[in-house]
C-alpha cells in the first residue's frame, strides 16, 4: 500500500481532468484495505474518502482535499457450476471490458451487451451499468463490500442492492459507506440473445450473421458503440451525461402533442422514459462547442473534453443543457455523471 501526497488525478478520470488530490492510496488487496481503514480515524483524521475505480463516472470540479482510494484488487475465481449456470467472482480492481471478453470467449452468457463499457468490477453495480437491453443487475448474483467504519465485510444478495435504472442503494442510503470488494456473475452456459435492438439486428446483419452467438453479439455492441461514442484516449469525456427522464404517461401524451418526434419508451401503462439524447439535440446542443468543452457531435448525451476544459466548464456547460431542456420541455434531466 502506498501513498502519494498532492498527486494529479488526470490520469485517473476518463474526463482527462487535471485537479490534485491532497491523498493518493492504491489498495491491492483485501488485506490492505482493512488496514488502511483500521487506521483511517487515527492516522487520517476522518479526511473525505473517495473510492475511486476507473475513473470514468466521475466530473472533478475541483481539487479533491481528502484520500483517493484507487481499489486495484485483482482476480477471477469459478465458484461454482452446474449444466445450466456458471458463478464467477470478479474482484473490484479488474477492468469490466477484460472480463467481459474473458466471459465471452468462454461462452458464458449474460453481459456480451454491456461489452465495451470502460470502468472496473467494483464500480459496475454501483449505477447498474446497462446498455442494450440488459443491466448488470440481471447478472449479479450476490457482492462482497466492507463496510468503511467497521471494517466488517457483508456479503449482499441481489435483492439486497435495490437496484434501479443506473441506481442501487450504494448511491443512496448507502452511498460512501461501504467499499464493494468483489462480485459474483451467475452467467448462463445455454444463452438466450437479447438482440431486440435494432441496431444490433443490422450490424449482425451486416456482419452476414445468420445465426446469432455470443462472440457475434459482443462484436457487434463493440462496432455500434466505437461509432457512436468518442475514445476516452483521444477526446476525454464519461459516456451519458445525463440520465434519460421518467415522466407520467398522460404528461407524455402532452409533450407528444407539442413535440410529434419526442422519443419515449413505454415502461409501464402509467411511466414513459424520455430519451434524453433527443431532448438535449432539440434545444439544438449537438455537436456545441463551448470553449474547451462541448456536446458530441455525434451523440448528445455526451459531453466532451476538447483538451484543457476544467471541470466546471464541463459542470457550467451540463447546466446550461439541463436548464434550456426544462424551459424547452419541462423535464428535469439528471446527471448520471458523479460531479464532485
Ligand atoms: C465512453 C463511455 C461510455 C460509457 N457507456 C456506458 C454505458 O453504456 N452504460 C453505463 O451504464 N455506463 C456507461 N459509462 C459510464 C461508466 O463506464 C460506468 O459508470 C462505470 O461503471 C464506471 O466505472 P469506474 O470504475 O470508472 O467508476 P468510477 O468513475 O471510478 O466511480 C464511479 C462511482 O462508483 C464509486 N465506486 C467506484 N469503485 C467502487 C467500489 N469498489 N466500491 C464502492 N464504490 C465504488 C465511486 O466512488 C463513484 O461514486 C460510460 C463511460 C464512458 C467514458
Amino acid at each position: 500500500m502506498e501513498l502519494k501526497k498532492n498527486i494529479s488525478l488526470k490520469e485517473f478520470n476518463t474526463f482527462g481532468i487535471d485537479v490534485k488530490a491532497d491523498i493518493f492510496i492504491e489498495i491491492s488487496s483485501l488485506d490492505e484495505m482493512l488496514v488502511f481503514l483500521a487506521n483511517y480515524k487515527k492516522d487520517f483524521y476522518n479526511l473525505p474518502l473517495l473510492i475511486l475505480g476507473g475513473g470514468s463516472n466521475i466530473l472533478f470540479t475541483k481539487n479533491f482535499e481528502g484520500i483517493v482510494l484507487k481499489i486495484n484488487t485483482k482476480g477471477i475465481d469459478i465458484i461454482n457450476e452446474d449444466n445450466e449456470y456458471i458463478f464467477i467472482k470478479a474482484y473490484s480492481g479488474e477492468v469490466w471490458e477484460s472480463f467481459v471478453d474473458y466471459c465471452v470467449d468462454k461462452a458464458w452468457a449474460g453481459i456480451e451487451n454491456l461489452a465495451l463499457i470502460p470502468g472496473n468490477i467494483g464500480s459496475c453495480p454501483v449505477q447498474n451499468i446497462g446498455a442494450y437491453g440488459v443491466e448488470v443487475k440481471d447478472v449479479i448474483y450476490e457482492l462482497e463490500a466492507v463496510n468503511i467504519n467497521s471494517g466488517e465485510l457483508k456479503v449482499f444478495q441481489n435483492k439486497m442492492c435495490n437496484f434501479g435504472y443506473r441506481n442501487s442503494i450504494f448511491k443512496n442510503e448507502l452511498k460512501n459507506q461501504y467499499i464493494i470488494h468483489s462480485v459474483v456473475f451467475k452467467l448462463n452456459k445455454k444463452p438466450v440473445f437479447n438482440i431486440k435492438y435494432d441496431a444490433i439486428k443490422d450490424e449482425l446483419k451486416a456482419m452476414d450473421v445468420i445465426t446469432p452467438n455470443i462472440k457475434a453479439i459482443s462484436k457487434a455492441i463493440g462496432a455500434i458503440r466505437r461509432r457512436k461514442l468518442p475514445d476516452t484516449h483521444l477526446l476525454g469525456n464519461a459516456g451519458s451525461f445525463f440520465k434519460n427522464p421518467t415522466v407520467s404517461s398522460a404528461f407524455f401524451e402532452e409533450l407528444k402533442v407539442k413535440h410529434p418526434n419526442i422519443i419515449g419508451y413505454k415502461l409501464s401503462e402509467s411511466e414513459y422514459k424520455l430519451a434524453a439524447a433527443y431532448l438535449i439535440e432539440a434545444c439544438g446542443w449537438k455537436g456545441i462547442r463551448v470553449g474547451e468543452c462541448g456536446v458530441h457531435d455525434k451523440q448528445a448525451l455526451v459531453i466532451v473534453n476538447y483538451g484543457n476544459a476544467k471541470g466546471k466548464d464541463i459542470a457550467d456547460l451540463a447546466w446550461k443543457i439541463k436548464d434550456s431542456v426544462y424551459k424547452k420541455f419541462n423535464v428535469n434531466i439528471e446527471p448520471e455523471v458523479n460531479v464532485l
